[in-house]
């Protein structure tokens, strides 16, 4: 198949809108990273993600929305809870986890009772969702397992051929995908940190549980709530391990490596020390950035022919969270000291 590469326009927008409507699978740009997005309430549409991502049949996929009321026909029942962190944070990077209705299929949920949905602050996203007339199922718009794409070009490189169409929107602004927050059980418990934080979300529900697995691995066997946590995920090809330290420690431990080939992947102002091939990813304690440019700095990695790539580790608080947790994933929870 060829893939049609589109851009902003209006007329392009009307293409990917038409696309999806036929039941074609369309990678659009949103605030967090690329998604893979088909219509939502067409099951043969979204098996088609699944096979282009080869995504596991188990992992379900977030609804894109362009109108707030459209949740009335996803979920069974829109709780005071959801309305408050709608009005809070709508549109914008958060996914909200609610027992779904009976129109939205069961591919889309992977099987659970339950439908995550999030409507986007991205202007040609939201364009596209009103141009396709239905709500957009997209999970990320990479090979399962590798870093998610922030730029068009790395979507390419990923799903040319595989699908009909990809949307140029830009960078992405965020860079991690986005919180997402069930609202399933007796206290709203984040399931996986994004854009936006813990204390944000605290804001406005006041006590929010945080879901241990999100920075810790899973037992053999362990049943998870959010079914993505379980996979290897966001991984270059390098093997990535984190180091925890200061500036000067960093440099020390990856000098001391040099001999053996490997690369760093360090903070920007931080590599006038470094005797290795580096990539950076945003100055120390610049959360936004490092959020940023976290997929991108390990996919160039990649590029330069990285095979084992020592991270500095990010600060855990606020958005940082969401970085912080990618990362212990693209580097299957190797962390050392320093
Ligand atoms: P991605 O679309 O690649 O960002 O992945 C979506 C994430 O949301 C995965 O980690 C899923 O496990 C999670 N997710 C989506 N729908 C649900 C749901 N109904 N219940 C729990 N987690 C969900
Ligand atoms: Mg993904």
């Amino acid at each position: 198949m060829d893939t049609l590469h589109l851009t902003n326009t209006t007329d392009d927008i009307t293409k990917a809108g038409q696309l999806l409507k036929a039941g074609e699978l369309v990678a659009i740009p949103t605030e967090t990273v690329y998604g893979l997005a088909a219509n939502a309430l067409d099951a043969q549409a979204v098996a088609g993600i699944f096979a282009a991502k080869e995504r596991p049949a188990d992992n379900p996929l977030i609804v894109h929305i362009d109108d707030k009321d459209t949740v009335y026909s996803l979920w069974e029942t829109v709780t005071e809870e959801a309305k408050a962190l709608m009005d809070a944070f709508w549109p914008g990077p958060l996914t909200i986890i609610l027992p779904r209705a009976a129109c939205v299929p069961d591919i889309v949920s992977a099987g659970l009772p339950t439908v995550a949905v999030r409507m986007p602050s991205h202007e040609t996203a939201r364009a596209i969702i009103r141009a396709a007339g239905v709500p957009l199922a997209a999970p990320s718009a990479n090979r399962s397992g590798s870093p998610s794409p922030t730029t068009a070009a790395r979507v390419a490189a990923d799903m040319d051929g595989r699908i009909a169409a990809v949307v140029d929107g830009g960078d992405c602004e965020v860079g991690v995908e986005s919180t997402v927050i069930s609202l399933c059980g007796e206290t709203p418990t984040v399931l996986r940190p994004g854009g936006i934080t813990p204390a944000q979300l605290e804001a406005v529900l006041g006590t929010v549980a945080i879901a241990d697995s999100i920075t810790r691995p899973l037992a053999e066997g362990e049943v998870v709530a959010s079914p993505g946590m379980k996979y290897k995920h966001y991984a270059p090809r390098a093997q990535v391990t984190i180091v925890r330290g200061d500036a000067a420690a960093f440099a020390a431990y990856v000098n001391a490596r040099a001999d053996e080939g490997v690369m760093a992947m360090a903070f920007d102002g931080e590599t006038q020390a470094l005797n290795v091939p580096f990539v950076t990813y945003g100055a120390r304690e610049d959360r936004d950035a490092q959020a940023r440019e976290l997929f991108e700095a390990l996919r160039l990695a990649d590029d330069r022919g990285a095979t084992v790539l020592y991270a500095a580790c990010p600060p855990v608080d606020g958005v940082g969270l969401a970085v912080y947790n990618r990362l212990l994933r693209a580097a299957a929870f190797r962390v050392v000291n320093a």
